[in-house]
Protein backbone atom coordinates (compact mmCIF):
# COMPACT_ATOMS: atom_id res chain seq x y z
CA UNK A 1 0.00 0.00 0.00
CA UNK A 2 1.46 3.50 -1.06
CA UNK A 3 -1.54 5.71 -1.27
CA UNK A 4 -4.67 5.76 0.94
CA UNK A 5 -7.47 7.61 1.12
CA UNK A 6 -9.59 8.39 4.38
CA UNK A 7 -13.04 9.59 4.43
CA UNK A 8 -14.55 10.53 7.58
CA UNK A 9 -18.53 11.36 8.23
CA UNK A 10 -20.12 14.27 9.74
CA UNK A 11 -21.66 10.65 12.30
CA UNK A 12 -17.57 10.62 13.32
CA UNK A 13 -17.03 13.97 13.66
CA UNK A 14 -20.21 15.37 15.45
CA UNK A 15 -21.15 15.32 18.97
CA UNK A 16 -25.26 14.48 19.53
CA UNK A 17 -25.53 17.87 18.76
CA UNK A 18 -24.40 18.18 15.79
CA UNK A 19 -21.53 20.01 16.80
CA UNK A 20 -17.58 18.95 15.85
CA UNK A 21 -15.96 17.16 18.33
CA UNK A 22 -12.74 18.10 18.68
CA UNK A 23 -10.95 15.46 20.41
CA UNK A 24 -12.16 12.75 18.16
CA UNK A 25 -10.87 14.93 14.90
CA UNK A 26 -7.13 15.07 17.25
CA UNK A 27 -7.12 11.35 17.22
CA UNK A 28 -7.68 11.03 13.64
CA UNK A 29 -5.47 13.43 12.64
CA UNK A 30 -2.55 12.18 14.98
CA UNK A 31 -3.36 8.48 12.75
CA UNK A 32 -2.36 10.46 9.33
CA UNK A 33 0.32 12.17 10.14
CA UNK A 34 2.09 8.98 12.01
CA UNK A 35 1.06 7.36 8.83
CA UNK A 36 2.71 9.96 6.37
CA UNK A 37 5.63 9.35 8.56
CA UNK A 38 5.70 5.99 7.68
CA UNK A 39 6.12 7.09 4.00
CA UNK A 40 2.41 6.44 3.14
CA UNK A 41 0.81 9.16 0.75
CA UNK A 42 -2.23 10.17 2.79
CA UNK A 43 -5.53 11.86 1.36
CA UNK A 44 -8.45 12.85 3.51
CA UNK A 45 -12.02 13.37 2.60
CA UNK A 46 -13.89 15.42 5.25
CA UNK A 47 -17.73 15.99 6.34
CA UNK A 48 -18.60 17.88 9.03
CA UNK A 49 -18.59 21.64 7.77
CA UNK A 50 -22.52 21.67 8.05
CA UNK A 51 -21.73 20.42 11.71
CA UNK A 52 -19.07 23.01 12.27
CA UNK A 53 -21.09 25.63 11.18
CA UNK A 54 -24.18 24.87 13.41
CA UNK A 55 -21.43 24.92 15.96
CA UNK A 56 -20.21 28.26 15.63
CA UNK A 57 -23.58 29.95 15.07
CA UNK A 58 -25.02 27.81 17.95
CA UNK A 59 -27.41 26.03 15.79
CA UNK A 60 -28.81 22.80 17.48
CA UNK A 61 -31.56 21.85 14.44
CA UNK A 62 -30.73 20.76 11.05
CA UNK A 63 -31.26 23.78 8.80
CA UNK A 64 -34.36 23.99 7.37
CA UNK A 65 -33.81 25.54 3.93
CA UNK A 66 -31.05 24.58 1.18
CA UNK A 67 -30.06 28.36 1.16
CA UNK A 68 -29.23 27.82 5.29
CA UNK A 69 -27.88 24.63 4.84
CA UNK A 70 -25.17 25.95 2.17
CA UNK A 71 -24.81 28.78 4.25
CA UNK A 72 -23.77 26.54 7.16
CA UNK A 73 -21.57 24.51 5.13
CA UNK A 74 -19.24 27.86 4.16
CA UNK A 75 -19.17 28.96 7.50
CA UNK A 76 -18.25 25.46 8.49
CA UNK A 77 -15.94 24.98 6.35
CA UNK A 78 -13.49 27.51 7.32
CA UNK A 79 -13.57 27.08 11.03
CA UNK A 80 -13.12 22.83 9.67
CA UNK A 81 -10.35 24.14 8.00
CA UNK A 82 -8.98 25.97 10.63
CA UNK A 83 -8.96 23.31 13.26
CA UNK A 84 -7.33 20.57 10.92
CA UNK A 85 -4.78 23.31 10.19
CA UNK A 86 -3.95 23.52 13.70
CA UNK A 87 -4.08 19.79 14.65
CA UNK A 88 -1.78 19.33 11.75
CA UNK A 89 0.44 21.82 12.52
CA UNK A 90 0.90 19.85 15.82
CA UNK A 91 2.79 17.40 14.10
CA UNK A 92 5.12 19.51 11.38
CA UNK A 93 2.05 18.68 8.68
CA UNK A 94 0.77 21.34 6.11
CA UNK A 95 -2.97 21.25 4.60
CA UNK A 96 -4.53 22.90 2.22
CA UNK A 97 -8.60 22.62 0.88
CA UNK A 98 -10.19 21.32 -1.87
CA UNK A 99 -13.15 22.00 -2.47
CA UNK A 100 -15.01 19.81 -5.66
CA UNK A 101 -17.85 19.26 -7.42
CA UNK A 102 -18.82 16.41 -9.76
CA UNK A 103 -17.21 18.65 -13.05
CA UNK A 104 -14.23 17.48 -11.54
CA UNK A 105 -14.91 13.89 -12.25
CA UNK A 106 -16.68 14.40 -15.49
CA UNK A 107 -14.83 17.03 -17.55
CA UNK A 108 -11.89 15.40 -18.80
CA UNK A 109 -10.09 18.59 -18.74
CA UNK A 110 -10.90 19.17 -15.44
CA UNK A 111 -9.97 15.94 -14.56
CA UNK A 112 -6.67 16.05 -15.63
CA UNK A 113 -6.16 19.21 -13.84
CA UNK A 114 -7.55 18.30 -10.86
CA UNK A 115 -4.97 14.79 -10.58
CA UNK A 116 -2.24 17.35 -11.55
CA UNK A 117 -2.93 19.45 -8.22
CA UNK A 118 -3.34 16.49 -6.05
CA UNK A 119 0.08 15.10 -7.19
CA UNK A 120 1.91 18.46 -6.75
CA UNK A 121 0.62 18.32 -3.03
CA UNK A 122 1.18 14.33 -2.64
CA UNK A 123 4.62 15.37 -4.32
CA UNK A 124 5.18 18.09 -1.24
CA UNK A 125 3.63 16.29 1.14
CA UNK A 126 1.11 18.73 1.79
CA UNK A 127 -2.26 16.70 2.81
CA UNK A 128 -5.61 17.86 0.76
CA UNK A 129 -8.33 17.52 2.46
CA UNK A 130 -11.30 17.52 0.19
CA UNK A 131 -14.80 17.97 0.43
CA UNK A 132 -18.14 18.77 -1.79
CA UNK A 133 -18.19 22.37 -2.47
CA UNK A 134 -21.51 22.69 -1.18
CA UNK A 135 -22.09 26.09 -0.82
CA UNK A 136 -21.35 26.54 -4.67
CA UNK A 137 -23.85 23.34 -5.60
CA UNK A 138 -26.81 22.01 -4.84
CA UNK A 139 -28.75 19.24 -6.02
CA UNK A 140 -30.87 21.35 -8.87
CA UNK A 141 -27.18 22.27 -10.45
CA UNK A 142 -26.75 18.50 -11.38
CA UNK A 143 -22.94 19.15 -10.73
CA UNK A 144 -22.95 17.83 -7.25
CA UNK A 145 -21.88 14.12 -6.09
CA UNK A 146 -24.49 14.25 -3.44
CA UNK A 147 -22.03 12.60 -0.55
CA UNK A 148 -19.00 11.75 0.46
CA UNK A 149 -18.97 8.57 0.34
CA UNK A 150 -19.48 8.74 -3.32
CA UNK A 151 -16.76 11.93 -3.32
CA UNK A 152 -13.82 9.07 -1.59
CA UNK A 153 -14.54 7.16 -4.17
CA UNK A 154 -13.77 9.20 -6.93
CA UNK A 155 -11.18 10.77 -5.76
CA UNK A 156 -9.76 7.03 -4.97
CA UNK A 157 -9.62 6.74 -8.67
CA UNK A 158 -8.36 10.40 -9.52
CA UNK A 159 -4.89 9.35 -7.49
CA UNK A 160 -5.22 5.94 -7.92
CA UNK A 161 -5.31 4.86 -4.50
CA UNK A 162 -4.32 1.84 -2.98
CA UNK A 163 -6.88 1.04 -0.59
CA UNK A 164 -10.05 3.75 0.23
CA UNK A 165 -11.38 3.76 4.75
CA UNK A 166 -14.36 4.89 5.24
CA UNK A 167 -14.95 6.05 8.96
CA UNK A 168 -18.25 6.03 10.24
CA UNK A 169 -20.76 5.57 13.49
CA UNK A 170 -20.77 2.01 12.93
CA UNK A 171 -18.09 -0.46 13.19
CA UNK A 172 -19.03 -1.83 9.15
CA UNK A 173 -21.21 -3.95 6.86
CA UNK A 174 -24.02 -5.62 8.96
CA UNK A 175 -26.26 -8.18 7.34
CA UNK A 176 -29.26 -6.14 8.44
CA UNK A 177 -29.60 -2.34 10.02
CA UNK A 178 -28.22 -2.91 13.37
CA UNK A 179 -29.78 -0.38 15.00
CA UNK A 180 -33.34 -2.46 14.09
CA UNK A 181 -32.39 -5.73 14.58
CA UNK A 182 -30.58 -6.81 17.36
CA UNK A 183 -29.22 -9.85 15.82
CA UNK A 184 -27.49 -8.61 13.06
CA UNK A 185 -24.29 -9.70 12.23
CA UNK A 186 -20.84 -7.75 11.33
CA UNK A 187 -19.61 -9.10 7.71
CA UNK A 188 -16.12 -9.20 7.61
CA UNK A 189 -15.31 -9.44 3.80
CA UNK A 190 -16.64 -9.09 0.45
CA UNK A 191 -15.53 -9.98 -2.64
CA UNK A 192 -18.69 -9.45 -4.53
CA UNK A 193 -21.08 -6.93 -4.49
CA UNK A 194 -24.30 -8.85 -5.49
CA UNK A 195 -28.05 -7.69 -4.60
CA UNK A 196 -28.32 -9.55 -1.24
CA UNK A 197 -25.38 -7.08 0.33
CA UNK A 198 -27.20 -4.05 -1.83
CA UNK A 199 -30.45 -5.06 0.20
CA UNK A 200 -28.28 -5.42 3.55
CA UNK A 201 -27.34 -2.10 3.23
CA UNK A 202 -30.99 -0.47 3.02
CA UNK A 203 -31.65 3.15 2.88
CA UNK A 204 -31.39 4.34 6.56
CA UNK A 205 -28.63 6.74 7.65
CA UNK A 206 -28.22 8.14 11.07
CA UNK A 207 -29.42 11.87 12.10
CA UNK A 208 -27.01 14.16 10.85
CA UNK A 209 -25.37 11.97 8.25
CA UNK A 210 -26.24 12.17 4.30
CA UNK A 211 -25.02 8.67 3.22
CA UNK A 212 -26.28 5.61 5.21
CA UNK A 213 -24.74 2.56 4.29
CA UNK A 214 -25.98 2.60 0.14
CA UNK A 215 -23.44 5.19 -0.41
CA UNK A 216 -20.80 3.48 1.12
CA UNK A 217 -21.76 0.35 -0.95
CA UNK A 218 -21.82 2.49 -4.18
CA UNK A 219 -18.45 3.69 -3.29
CA UNK A 220 -17.50 -0.09 -2.61
CA UNK A 221 -18.55 -0.94 -5.87
CA UNK A 222 -16.60 1.74 -8.13
CA UNK A 223 -13.53 1.09 -6.09
CA UNK A 224 -13.54 -2.49 -6.39
CA UNK A 225 -13.60 -2.37 -10.37
CA UNK A 226 -10.82 -0.23 -10.28
CA UNK A 227 -8.95 -2.74 -7.89
CA UNK A 228 -8.53 -0.30 -4.85
CA UNK A 229 -9.83 -1.98 -1.74
CA UNK A 230 -12.26 -0.36 0.52
CA UNK A 231 -12.58 -0.50 4.37
CA UNK A 232 -15.57 0.38 5.90
CA UNK A 233 -14.97 0.75 10.08
CA UNK A 234 -15.83 2.55 12.90
CA UNK A 235 -14.62 6.13 13.55
CA UNK A 236 -15.10 6.13 17.24
CA UNK A 237 -11.62 4.37 17.43
CA UNK A 238 -9.16 6.29 15.05
CA UNK A 239 -6.22 3.92 16.12
CA UNK A 240 -8.49 2.00 13.65
CA UNK A 241 -6.75 3.85 10.87
CA UNK A 242 -3.20 2.40 11.45
CA UNK A 243 -4.51 -0.97 12.00
CA UNK A 244 -6.49 -1.34 8.72
CA UNK A 245 -3.37 0.01 7.03
CA UNK A 246 -1.41 -2.60 9.11
CA UNK A 247 -3.94 -5.51 7.75
CA UNK A 248 -5.59 -6.04 10.75
CA UNK A 249 -9.76 -7.38 10.22
CA UNK A 250 -11.53 -4.38 11.39
CA UNK A 251 -14.98 -3.61 9.83
CA UNK A 252 -15.66 -4.94 6.30
CA UNK A 253 -13.41 -5.27 3.54
CA UNK A 254 -14.41 -4.79 0.21
CA UNK A 255 -11.47 -6.72 -2.45
P1 LIG B 1 -21.57 8.62 7.98
O1 LIG B 1 -22.07 9.93 8.48
O2 LIG B 1 -20.37 8.13 8.72
O3 LIG B 1 -21.41 8.57 6.50
P2 LIG B 1 -24.18 7.33 8.09
O4 LIG B 1 -24.88 7.63 9.36
O5 LIG B 1 -24.58 8.04 6.86
O6 LIG B 1 -22.63 7.48 8.36
O7 LIG B 1 -24.30 5.74 7.81
C1 LIG B 1 -24.08 4.78 8.81
C2 LIG B 1 -25.40 4.25 9.33
O8 LIG B 1 -26.06 3.39 8.39
C3 LIG B 1 -25.32 3.37 10.55
O9 LIG B 1 -25.13 4.08 11.74
C4 LIG B 1 -26.66 2.62 10.54
O10 LIG B 1 -27.62 3.35 11.26
C5 LIG B 1 -27.06 2.64 9.07
N1 LIG B 1 -27.20 1.29 8.49
C6 LIG B 1 -28.24 0.85 7.74
N2 LIG B 1 -28.09 -0.42 7.35
C7 LIG B 1 -26.90 -0.85 7.84
C8 LIG B 1 -26.17 -2.10 7.77
N3 LIG B 1 -26.62 -3.16 7.09
N4 LIG B 1 -24.97 -2.17 8.41
C9 LIG B 1 -24.47 -1.09 9.06
N5 LIG B 1 -25.12 0.09 9.17
C10 LIG B 1 -26.32 0.24 8.58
Amino acid sequence: IQRIVVKVGTSTLTNENGHLDIEKIRKIVLELSNLQDKGYDVILVSSGAVGAGMGLLNINEKPKTLAEKQMLSAVGQVSLMQIYQTLFKEHNKIVGQLLLTKEEFSNRKRYLNMRNVCNAFLKRKIIPIINENDAIVSNALKIKVGDNDTMSALVSGLIDADLLIILSDIDGLYNKNPRKYEDANLIHIVGDINEDIKKMAGAEGSKFGTGGMVTKIIAAEMVTKIGTSLVIASGDEPKNITRIVEKENIGTLFV
